[in-house]
């Protein structure tokens, strides 16, 4: 039977599995089905419509933003037909304005030489800006190769993958920059296992952590002791670093989730909703998989392949796992990213959104670090998302209505914004990884290793990093090289 003749199971229909529906077609497979337990597609995007000032907007809980680097998010945004706004925001349009607060609330501009011209400033500036000149180096020599999607090879220095280089840094769309697949070996690499705050300091450039934080640890990645500097430099390489510190961003009018839907209607097998996959068997070369939907019982469907595009450690307890499976998803961590939309008392809300540094820290855990103000037009009327982290590696998790209950007090009593009601809620299984011991042993070759065995690949978020570009590129990667 030809390849293209195979039928396909994908579990999930968030960016991941959409993606890989995407870039099957494309390459002329027809027989796939995805499902999806929720009653939406776009998994972590989603963006619920919200009443406000009278008229009906959408609201980001999950992915907000984009970029320049954003190659594979482009490539769903032209075959859906929806398109992001910016990185110059016209009036009416989400942006993405921002400033910065102490744990107080009082405004403060770290970054800004004019405001406080003290020589303790001016000379902490300095330093800054020749680390970040000096690590952008390191990465183009000692480092190269540190800039393609996935981690295959980087814990024994060797790089392969789909190169994230933007050829075409004119416009706001890479296009014919993607897929650019790039090879070699360069032991340094092996650095990257190391604790992003160690691999600064190894290269004696502690002070970039200030830049990297923001668009790191309070967009609920983790703090810089406890992950693997390959994420955070495969997430945010120099030029999506610089993109954000420019304020050069993306976002959606309809929410980001509306990318994944419009893909959706697109796709010749749209994913199937309410249906949750409870069991996978393979057998005889096949794969039996089992699905509830929520208004029915379980049926049994077979197939001759399988994407997994859903949390791993999660796929090991329903699916008949192999030892090697199961030793390997097992040592998967996420981190537990609390995030609620707040309603403000009249004219009483935040007119921008802000980031409060000071809570960035593992000391301050459960407490609101950023929050984001989406319609500018709204003014002191606009429902705000907060977001908070409440684990980290060798502290007690804070529970999770003790982090709510702590961020409502730094919106209302340090920030001085009263909330008038929460509107909605949640906690998100948030970017799953390895710890340094982890990736430095060679979990991603294992891994690697383990693509195709029992007609079984994985993709989504683990593959490469937990964003909308990092899993919508794992899955080209996936597909390109084993379909
Ligand atoms: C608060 C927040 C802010 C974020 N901000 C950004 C941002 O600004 N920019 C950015 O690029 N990214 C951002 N992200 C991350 C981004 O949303 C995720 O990385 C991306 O959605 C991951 O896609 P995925 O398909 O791998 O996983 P998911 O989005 O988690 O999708 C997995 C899907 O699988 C389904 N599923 C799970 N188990 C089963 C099962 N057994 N059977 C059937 N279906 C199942 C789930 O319901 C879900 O729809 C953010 C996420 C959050 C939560």
């Amino acid at each position: 039977m030809a390849e293209t003749k195979n039928r396909i199971c994908i579990i999930g229909g968030g960016p991941a599995g959409l993606a890989c529906a995407v870039y099957l077609e494309k390459k002329g497979y027809t027989d796939y089905v995805i499902y999806e337990k929720l009653g939406k597609v776009g998994g972590k995007a989603y963006s619920p419509r919200i009443e406000a000032n009278g008229e009906s907007r959408t609201f980001e809980t999950g992915a907000i933003m984009g970029a320049i680097t954003y190659h594979a998010v482009s490539e769903m945004e032209e075959f859906g037909g929806y398109y992001h706004k910016g990185p110059d925001f016209k009036k009416g349009e989400p942006n993405m304005r921002r400033e910065y607060r102490s744990v107080t609330g009082e405004k403060i501009e770290p970054f800004n030489p004019k405001v406080d011209k003290s020589l303790k400033k001016t000379i902490g500036l300095i330093k800054l800006k020749m680390q970040f000149k000096k690590l952008k180096k390191l990465m183009e020599t000692k480092y190269a190769g540190y800039d393609c999607y996935g981690h295959i090879g980087i814990a024994g220095g060797r790089y392969s993958g789909i190169s994230k280089i933007v050829k075409n840094a004119e416009g706001t769309n890479a296009g014919e920059a993607f897929p650019n697949y790039i090879k070699g070996e360069n032991p340094n690499l092996k650095d990257l296992a190391l604790p992003f705050k160690e691999f600064c300091e190894l290269n004696k450039v502690p002070e970039v952590q200030r830049i990297w934080i923001a668009p790191y640890t309070s967009f609920g990645y983790g703090f810089f002791d406890e992950i693997p500097a390959a994420y955070v430099l495969k997430y945010l390489d120099m030029t999506t670093a610089a993109e954000f510190v420019g304020l050069r961003l993306w976002t959606w009018q309809d929410g980001t989730q509306e990318i994944y839907e419009s893909v959706n209607r697109k796709l010749m097998h749209p994913a199937l909703l309410n249906t949750e996959v409870v069991r996978v068997e393979r057998t005889d070369g096949k794969v039996n998989v089992t699905t509830k939907p929520s208004d029915g019982g379980e049926t049994t469907e077979t197939f001759d392949k399988l994407i997994v595009t859903t949390p791993l450690d999660w796929f090991a307890r329903y699916a008949d796992a192999s030892d090697e499976e199961k030793a390997l998803f097992s040592k998967i961590v996420h981190e537990k990213y609390v995030d609620f939309i707040a309603r403000f008392e009249e004219d009483k809300g935040p007119v921008i959104s802000g980031y409060i540094f000071e809570n960035m820290e593992p000391r301050r855990l459960g407490h609101a670090m950023v929050y984001y103000h989406r319609w500018e037009d709204f003014g002191k009327n606009c429902p705000c998302t907060v977001y908070a982290l409440r684990n980290h590696t060798g502290d007690p998790d804070v529970p999770y209505e003790k982090t709510l209950e702590l961020m409502k007090e730094d919106v209302e009593k340090a920030l001085g914004f009263p909330i008038k009601e929460v509107l909605y809620a949640q906690e998100s299984y948030y970017c799953p990884h390895v710890a340094p011991e982890d990736y430095k042993a060679g979990w991603y070759d294992r891994l690697e290793a383990l693509q195709g065995q029992n007609n079984t690949y994985y993709a989504g978020e683990i593959l490469s990093f937990g964003d909308m570009e990092d899993t919508c590129a794992a899955s080209k990667d996936i597909i390109g090289r084993f379909f």
